[in-house]
Formats: C-alpha cells, sequence, structure tokens
C-alpha cells in the first residue's frame, strides 16, 4: 500500500446515516472558497487517477455491474481521468491561467462585456452536471485582457465540484484581481442536471446568479450591462 493510499478511508463513515440530501437539495454554498484540504495536491495526478478508478470500479461492483464486459472494463479509468484531468482539472492551482495585460491604447473608458461564454461544470452536492452561460463585463482601470484569458477564468473556476453562486464570485473575484479594478460585473444562467434528471424532476426551470460590484452596483451601469446582455445583438 502506498503511504498515501492509507488516508483514504474507504470504511463506512458513521455520518452515513446523516441526512444530507436536504442540504444538497437547497444548493447552500458555504463560503467562495473551494473547501479543500491542505493536502489536496500532495498525491499526483497518476496517483489519483488509480486511486479513483479502484474506487470507482468498487462502486459499480456494488451496483451490481459485471466488470468483465468488454463495455464496462474501462469505464473506472475512464471516469478517474475524465474527474483529474477534465471537469475537475480546476481544482488544481497548477491549471489555473496565467493573465497577461496590456495597457488600454486606445482609451476605451465603456463596459466591455462578453457575454453567452458556454461552460460546463458539476454540482458538488450531486456531481452532476450544471452547464449554461456566463456573461462577464468590466471597466478598464486603465489595463486591458485578452478576451479568451475572460473565457479561460470561466472555465478554470467551472472545472470544479461547484455550487453556481461560489461560481460566480470566483469569476468575479478572480477578474477584479486580475484586472486591478473593482468595476466587474458577472451575471450566470444555468442549468442543473440534478433539478432536471432526478430530484424534482423539473426540466425547464433556469438559475441565474450575479455579481455586480464597484460601478455594477450602480443602477446606470448595471442595467446597460443588462440590456446588452438581453439583446438580440446581430453581427
Ligand atoms: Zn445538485
Amino acid at each position: 500500500m502506498r503511504p498515501k493510499e492509507i488516508m483514504l478511508n474507504t470504511q463506512p463513515s458513521n455520518n452515513m446515516h446523516v441526512e444530507v440530501d436536504d442540504f444538497g437539495d437547497d444548493h447552500v454554498a458555504s463560503s467562495y472558497e473551494t473547501p479543500l484540504r491542505a493536502d489536496a495536491f500532495e498525491m499526483d495526478d497518476d496517483l489519483k487517477m488509480e486511486l479513483i478508478a479502484k474506487h470507482f470500479e468498487e462502486i459499480m461492483q456494488i451496483l451490481g455491474l459485471d466488470l468483465s464486459d468488454d463495455s464496462l472494463k474501462g469505464t473506472p479509468m475512464r471516469v478517474a481521468k475524465m474527474y483529474v484531468k477534465e471537469v475537475f482539472s480546476g481544482l488544481n492551482p497548477a491549471n489555473k491561467p496565467t493573465v497577461r495585460l496590456f495597457e488600454n491604447k486606445y482609451n476605451y473608458s465603456e463596459m466591455l462585456v462578453e457575454r453567452d461564454i458556454t461552460f460546463y461544470s458539476h454540482c458538488e452536492h450531486h456531481f452532476v452536471p450544471i452547464y449554461g452561460k456566463a456573461h462577464v463585463a468590466y471597466i478598464s482601470s486603465g489595463k486591458v485582457i485578452g478576451l479568451s484569458k475572460i473565457n479561460r477564468i470561466v472555465q478554470y473556476y467551472a472545472k470544479r465540484p461547484q455550487v453556481q453562486e461560489r461560481l460566480t464570485v470566483q469569476i468575479a473575484e478572480e477578474l477584479k484581481k486580475a484586472l486591478n479594478t473593482e468595476d466587474v460585473g458577472v451575471v450566470i444562467d444555468a442549468n442543473h442536471m440534478c433539478v432536471s434528471s432526478r430530484g424534482v424532476g423539473d426540466t425547464n426551470s433556469k438559475t441565474g446568479t450575479a455579481h455586480f460590484s464597484g460601478k455594477f452596483s450602480e443602477e446606470g451601469t448595471k442595467t446597460e450591462f443588462l440590456n446588452y446582455i438581453n439583446a438580440n445583438v446581430q453581427l
């Protein structure tokens, strides 16, 4: 047994019978920082994948699936790879996009809006997808950011087990830091598979969240941003 494996207690824990579902279905977020353990990255990706595959195989076995079936035998490692290298890769700060700022040479002092940024995330209460659109705006404090970087910041925070409220604030806080301005607005419109494909089974509802700070908390600027998001702009 490798030393790190000792930490993973696979015995049923005492809180197995705690009523956890109510908490998850209410989508309560505890903090805007993702709750990560201090030793989160002491294990390397290869060991994480090996262990996740092993444990996912156990889940499949418990469900009664026959792992010798050709179609199923690769699933534990596929899931492990997908978790570590793709859908939860944003947990690791090593994957955080580096942001380069440029001088605002054109002295453009209006808001810049990037709307309809498609993202895929996962609800941290059920580990099923949340997907939707993020709309981001800022007013330059003298520096500007490459447009693709806004997209990358959204994707980085989306690739974590998330709650939508936290995703919204994390994107906003990162942009404030990167752009050295408080004048940032973020609106997210998303579908939660835990609401549509299970639980209440509502396939039509969408969840909206927003974070407005600096000038974006003023009515005029906020309205301009929201109008832009809602406008049917044909380019
Ligand atoms: Zn959920």
